[in-house]
């Protein structure tokens, strides 16, 4: 479970102009709305990200109309990401401990998308264990990981929205999943019938060693369908070899993307030298979409020319659009 909840520092407060009983605060690399005169700089407080939902309590009533859930918004001009609450609402008698994680003291989950019925199919088994699920760290919360890996090339790739899918071939067997299950080939499934329009089975078979390819599903009756295509298509984002539990590099993915004719999520940049200012990395999120020149992109996805793991594991986060989250969030 990722740590949606968690004991947290107010490291700034300031005015927002046109506005008297409201701040801009500063948690981690979030910035929000807070009332006036609730908490002072330097004080403690639990901070809940956005896609946080919270459960049916008195005290979390007022989310109803968002159905619980906590989402970007603007107030008084300013974006507001996340809630602050005081340390009372925790439970008599845990530990306050700067960073602690409160998730499921608190019993909040993370809002997933609803997956579409054309993309859910027929469930085979849960998700294979050889594999790892596809997830990406948000940028907020990873001001010490910037300062570690500052100025490393990095390569950044549009984050399209649309649903997850993972392909693998191991040990003889073709496979295909969705974010968190294994599917049956059945008439009419999505992932299945891009995979048999790819001929991903022989380019796999042909490939001759167990790996598993992932990417996003994008297209008709997929998240709205922001780029406005006909049918649905994959772009990839991961070659993952499954023998030796590593994740290709960037190069060696995309020479393999070209040798099997597939197609890759879009590449914006393969030659940036990381910011470790996380204004920096939100403000680099901003912009359209490579598939569609009037859509507001996701985000962008930040990695490593080279792998690398640390205490997030695999190097790789992601800093999404606001102007995204304002349009797309709010409908
Ligand atoms: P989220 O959609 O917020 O849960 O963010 C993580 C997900 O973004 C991954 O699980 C992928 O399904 C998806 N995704 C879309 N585009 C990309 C990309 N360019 N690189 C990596 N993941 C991506
Ligand atoms: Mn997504």
């Amino acid at each position: 479970m990722r740590k949606l909840a968690s004991i947290q520092r107010i490291k700034a407060l300031e005015s927002i102009e046109n506005a008297d009983s409201i701040l801009k605060a500063t948690v981690l690399g979030w910035q929000l709305v807070v009332k006036k005169g609730e908490f002072k700089v330097g004080d403690l407080c639990v901070y809940c990200e956005i896609d946080s939902i919270l459960p049916d309590k008195p005290e979390f009533e007022f989310l109803r109309p968002r159905k619980m859930r906590i989402r970007t918004v603007r107030l008084r001009r300013q974006i507001s990401q996340g809630i602050c609450f005081p340390l009372s609402i925790l439970p008599s008698g845990i530990s306050i401990e700067e960073g602690g994680d409160v998730t499921s003291i608190l019993e909040i989950t993370k809002y997933e998308p609803p997956i579409p019925a054309q993309l859910s199919g027929l469930v085979k088994g849960v998700f294979p264990s050889f594999i790892p699920k596809t997830d990406e760290t948000r940028v907020q919360v990873l001001q010490d990981l910037l300062d570690k890996y500052v100025g490393d090339t990095c390569f950044v790739t549009e984050k399209l929205d649309g649903s997850s899918v993972t392909y693998f071939f191991n040990n003889g067997e073709f496979g295909v999943c969705s974010r968190n299950l294994e599917l049956l080939e059945t008439e009419g499934n999505s992932l299945w019938s891009v995979a048999r329009e790819l001929d991903l089975e022989n380019k796999l078979l042909k490939f001759g060693k167990n790996l598993a390819l992932q990417g996003e599903i994008i297209g008709e009756g997929i998240q709205k369908n922001k780029y406005r295509l006909r049918g649905q298509k994959v772009h990839f984002f991961n070659a993952f070899d499954i023998d030796n539990y590593q994740y290709f590099n960037f190069d060696l993915f995309m020479r393999f993307m070209d040798d099997f004719e597939l197609e890759s999520v879009p590449v914006l940049e393969s030659d940036f030298a990381l910011s470790s200012d996380i204004p920096t990395l939100v403000e680099k999120a901003i912009g359209k979409s490579v598939l569609r020149q009037e859509t507001h992109r996701e985000g962008i996805v930040i990695r490593p020319l080279q792998e690398k793991t640390d205490t997030i594991g695999r190097v790789s986060f992601k800093s999404i659009n606001p102007k995204f989250l304002l349009k797309f969030e709010d409908a």
